[in-house]
């Protein structure tokens, strides 16, 4: 059910709204299967004034409260808060009439105890308990308030309350404690996928690092392969970097080379594009769907962004070097593991293309073709 981790808090979300609608659902069962086998006629008076008036106005608002869901399906907190409201008026209401009668509570203490159950899921483990105290609250305060037509609660009776109460104590505690595991369960994920997210970044450039940049290289080049379409491949090693740091020092370096990223990654708007840092002071750039010559052009605008302004009055120059996996299918009878080949070939091509830039006097972008694999 739970098909990709970062959608828990969604799934968590819509289950509150399924397990509001299963209990919506139950309640109306009940309300109408009990009022068709009582034993007094169902008359509107009846439903209205008679015995059953508290179950039909619930089985109204919890009608209502279906259609508000139905309508307002992220609203499933707002939407519980009049049954809340309800169920405690009820709880107080009818705990005083059955202290009249001396009878136990027996649909309502089912309803209640069901409802401690769920209030941790659909509140949050520390509301959720807080709310289920209220209503324990609620009926003690319907207990012992001072009723003067009321007869003394016998002890069959008040075992019978003291059950209820107790029960739900129980359900609540255990739907709190079920709660606060997936609450915890829950952070931990949040902590893990935002640590997983930092780890993909490049801290000093803020570009994807050299793992994530080469596991999308990897899709890029199935991508070529499944529907037959060209794919370009830079890689771009600034001249004479050392100079930099030796020169004005490793933290003037760091600025400098976020800087270029930046002057990089802002003239590479490719779909589905990307631009990495590979290692110290190269950076890829995957071109999907790039055929040779605009990527030699895409390649040659990169040369000129970086060497136009000098970058903290620091001029600097860059060599590209280039390859391109031309358009076509992959044959069917290609090994599986050509994917992985093809995006080493294309990364040793752009290499070998870089190395020739910088022999030919850097400054300069030089394309080499790529390998069959
Ligand atoms: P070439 O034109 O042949 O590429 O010369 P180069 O000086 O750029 O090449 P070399 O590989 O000799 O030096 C690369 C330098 O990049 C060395 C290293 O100090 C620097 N460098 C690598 N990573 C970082 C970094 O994260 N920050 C800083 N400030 N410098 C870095
Ligand atoms: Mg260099
Ligand atoms: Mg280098």
């Amino acid at each position: 059910m739970f098909t990709h981790p970062a959608n828990l808090r969604d799934h968590l979300a819509a289950l509150r709204g399924r397990v509001v609608l299963l209990m919506n659902a139950a309640f109306l069962t009940y309300a109408v299967v009990t009022t068709l086998l009582s034993p007094v006629p169902i008359t509107p008076d009846a439903l209205m004034n008679g015995p059953h008036k508290y179950r039909t106005w619930a089985a109204l608002l919890v009608t209502l409260g279906t259609l508000a869901l139905w309508r307002w399906p992220r609203q499933v907190r707002l939407v519980y808060v009049p049954y809340l409201i309800m169920l405690s008026l009820l709880s107080i209401l009818e705990v005083r009439s059955l202290r009249v009668t001396n009878t136990a509570p027996f649909h309502l203490a089912l309803w209640l105890t069901g409802n401690m159950a769920v209030l941790p899921l659909i509140f949050g483990s520390r509301t959720g308990a807080k709310l289920a105290a209220g209503m324990i609250a609620a009926i003690l305060v319907g207990l012992v308030s001072p009723q003067a037509d009321a007869m003394g609660l016998d002890g069959y009776a008040l075992a019978d309350w003291a059950t209820t109460l107790i029960v739900m104590a129980a359900a609540a505690a255990s739907s709190t404690m079920l709660m606060q595991i997936i609450e915890n369960y829950l952070n931990a994920h949040d902590r893990t996928a935002q640590a997983l997210e930092d780890a993909r970044v490049d801290t000093v450039t803020g570009l994807p690092n050299r793992a994530i940049s080469e596991a999308r290289l990897d899709a890029a080049v199935q991508d070529a392969h499944l529907h037959g379409t060209p794919l370009s491949v830079l890689l771009l090693d600034l001249d004479h970097f050392k100079a930099v740091n030796d020169e004005h020092g490793h933290q003037a370096g760091d600025r400098v080379l976020r800087a270029c990223a930046e002057r990089i990654a802002a003239h590479v708007n490719v779909p589905h594009g990307l631009v990495g840092r590979w290692g110290g002071e190269e950076f890829i750039v995957v071109l999907p769907g790039l055929p040779e010559p605009e990527a030699r052009r895409l390649g040659e605008r990169l040369r000129e962004v970086v060497a136009a302004t000098p970058i903290g009055d620091l001029p600097l120059t860059t060599s590209v070097g280039g390859t391109t996996l031309q358009r076509g299918p992959l044959h069917p009878a290609a090994p599986p593991d050509l994917h992985a080949q093809v995006r080493e070939n294309l990364v040793r091509a752009a290499d070998l293309a870089l190395y020739q830039a910088k022999r030919s006097g850097r400054n300069q972008v030089c394309f080499l073709p790529l390998n069959p694999a």
